[in-house]
């Protein structure tokens, strides 16, 4: 079964993400349990963590269908020692709030090297904070990312998804989240029938479809293979309605979080009954 759903807000408490959901008919979501432009937020209260779970209840949604997010100041692949550890910590934050909430998986971005470190060096240190965090935690998938390769943001090949996942020590709790704007400006032809085979079975063969937890469903403002992170609403961008069809109709993106992060919100309720009728 397909669960489409798009990235909600959670402000006024994370209980608001899942009621947020339901008012656009979605059967999956996303959202920050924290605000994601900041380091320290407040704990999660007793109060917003039994209001989500009785929220999510109340909607039907369960922990496979949603995909949270975690703040953008996180660089687990950081060169300098301090940041580094920053980071580590807010992200062993993170993993903890999905585990207060119940949530089975966390998506975020790899990393970037900031032209101090070598690309190696930097996806061996993103295994290394994924390793040390998921030590500390249970039950709870770290699910990385794909980027468009924007600056010196790594993970934007498969071969860097696939290295980074090698290095991890317990495979059953690290997964990929595929954003198609960013493999389309990371330079995956997703727009012709044949780019789209192609980039799948690239995508099996250097990764595999067992480790997918996740889609971001968005077109691309951007031209292909620029490297550049703008989402457009789905038909209205660069990649076309192609592949939203084909995923629709492929078993292989069943049974996880199917989201959309397309700019203008107003239309998420009508992509989604759209994507549902592709099916
Ligand atoms: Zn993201
Ligand atoms: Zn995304």
């Amino acid at each position: 079964m397909k669960y489409i759903g798009a990235h909600v807000s959670a402000s006024g408490g994370v209980e608001n993400a899942p009621v947020n959901a339901n008012m656009i008919g979605a059967k999956a979501f996303a959202f920050f349990t924290k605000n994601q432009r900041q380091w320290s937020s407040n704990p999660l209260t007793k109060s917003n963590i039994l209001t989500f779970a009785k929220n999510c209840e109340r909607f039907g949604y369960q922990s496979f269908q949603i995909l949270p997010h975690d703040s953008y100041l996180i660089n687990l692949g950081h060169p300098e020692t301090e940041p580094l550890e920053k980071s580590r910590n807010s992200f062993l934050d993170e993993i903890k709030r999905c585990e207060e909430l119940g949530l089975d998986r966390l998506n975020f971005h790899p990393g970037s090297h900031l032209n101090q470190i070598g690309i190696e060096e930097c996806l061996k240190r993103i295994a290394e904070s994924i390793n040390i965090v998921l030590e500390k935690t249970s039950g709870v998938t770290a699910v990385i990312e794909n980027t468009a390769g924007q600056g010196t943001n790594l993970g934007h090949t498969f071969e860097q998804l696939g290295f980074i996942i090698d290095h991890v020590e317990d495979k059953s709790r690290v997964g990929v989240c595929i954003d198609t704007c960013h493999a389309f400006t990371a330079g995956y032809d997703l727009k012709s029938e044949a780019g789209i085979i192609k980039t799948f079975e690239t995508f099996e063969e250097l990764v595999g479809f067992r480790y997918l937890k996740g889609m971001h469903l968005n077109d691309s403002k951007k031209e292909f293979a620029t490297r550049v992170d703008r989402h457009d609403n789905l038909g209205k961008g660069f990649i076309g309605e192609e592949v939203f069809n084909y995923i629709m109709k492929d078993k292989r993106f069943d049974d996880m979080p199917l989201i959309l992060e397309t700019p203008d919100e107003s239309f998420w309720e009508e992509e989604i009954r759209k994507l549902y009728s592709l099916e």
